[in-house]
């Protein structure tokens, strides 16, 4: 019995219905598009708001787009840099360049997998505007010493909350600690919709009105541009959808949980390096990340069982030929370059059952014994 790396056609199975009547609500109401009057996304937006416990949200197109409106809408731009980290999804660092300004690459923490502090302040310069925290694999980023950072010197701090759906940080939910968030709700992300969808959250009312605008061609209403934007709205059956989903969510998350327990305490046996929690966090697991200095030979023998893996993500972003003109070596992100040389993403989904990880677990036991 193969193991797959998600399963979202059993999520379906499971909640496949009420997704149903929800889609099918839509699109007899014809309401397709994210005009400002379209209930379901507006209903989406508050539920999402209530959720987090912030006061604004936006939907938009996808999590890409969510980052460049927040950027734009701070008046980031040309001759702009933004610190980033170097081991992320290229989004976080794409949007920065999609709108003028400069992505700057800050290392990880060894122990957490998320920007680290320290490499950030080597990193300001007279140009730097914002920080990009991203929680990565559903990990809180550090936030408390990356807001002193960003307070210090005066910087707006965004968190990619597209891994981290529900993580918390000292009690609080990741996107309510920064100037703004960014969500994707891409399928398979911890609160995925039925393509492409993301929203943008904040507590800063002129900031959430600017992203609205730029979202939406700039209308205050219709045919009334204030400024030129351009076309990013969360849709309707997306937003119906996320609206079903968000329900389950809590339970999913601890269901993710407590299959990293799981994990956890069957690999104890094994000589791979278990992912951390950060103390006092909550992590959220939307990947499980295990390290090994023997990752081919392991990823070949979970292959040879059927097991599906990940590697997210192979190199460090600024060691991708979209950034060679930056020309950096392994050597300028030393714990960036030796984690991606290492990691190895397990299945992980709400679904998964503790028979299939220990299927996983045995594999990866026995694959080091042999
Ligand atoms: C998925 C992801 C995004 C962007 O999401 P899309 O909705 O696919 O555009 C941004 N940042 C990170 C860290 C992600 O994992």
């Amino acid at each position: 019995m193969s193991i797959p790396f998600v399963d979202l056609k059993l999520q379906y199975e499971n909640i496949g219905k009420e997704l149903n009547t929800a889609i099918n609500e839509v699109i007899s109401d014809a309401a397709f598009i994210g005009f400002s009057g379209n209930r379901y996304v507006k209903d989406f937006e508050q539920k999402f708001r209530e959720f987090l416990g912030i006061e604004h949200c936006v939907g938009c197109a996808n999590g890409t787009d969510a980052i460049e409106l927040v950027l734009k809408a701070l008046d980031i731009g040309r001759g702009d840099e933004v610190i980033v980290p170097a081991c992320t999804w290229i989004s976080t660092s794409e949007a920065v360049s999609s709108i003028g300004a400069t992505p700057i690459f800050a290392d990880i923490e060894d122990d957490y997998y998320t920007i680290d502090p320290s490499s950030i302040e080597t990193k300001i310069t007279n140009k730097t505007r914002a920080i990009i925290a991203v929680h990565l694999y559903g990990q809180a980023a550090n936030l408390g010493k990356i807001k002193e950072i960003a307070e210090k010197y005066n910087l707006k701090l965004i968190e990619d909350c597209a891994q981290a759906h529900g993580a918390e940080f000292g009690g609080k939910k990741v996107g309510t600690l920064g100037d703004a968030a960014t969500f994707s709700f891409f399928p398979g992300k911890n609160l995925g919709a039925y393509g492409d969808a993301g929203c943008v959250v904040t507590s800063d009312p002129e900031l959430a009105n600017k992203v609205r605008l730029l979202s939406n061609h700039g209308q205050a209403k219709k045919h009334d541009h204030q400024i030129e934007g351009r076309n990013s709205r969360l849709d309707g059956i997306q937003a119906a959808v996320l609206t079903v989903k968000l329900k389950y969510l809590h339970e999913w998350t601890n269901n993710r949980i407590k299959n990293a327990d799981i994990y956890d305490s069957m690999l104890s046996r094994s000589s791979v390096r278990r992912p951390a929690t950060r103390p006092g966090s909550k992590h959220v697991f939307h990947l499980y990340v295990i390290r090994t200095a023997k990752r081919d030979q392991l990823i070949e023998s979970l292959n040879k069982a059927e097991v599906s893996t990940g590697i997210h993500y192979p190199l460090p972003l600024p060691m991708q030929k979209a950034y060679s003109n930056y020309n950096y070596g392994v050597h300028d992100f030393p714990v960036s370059s030796k984690h991606t040389s290492e990691i190895i993403s397990l299945p992980m989904y709400p679904e998964l059952s503790e028979q299939q990880i220990e299927k996983v677990c045995s594999k990866i036991v026995k694959s080091f014994n042999a």
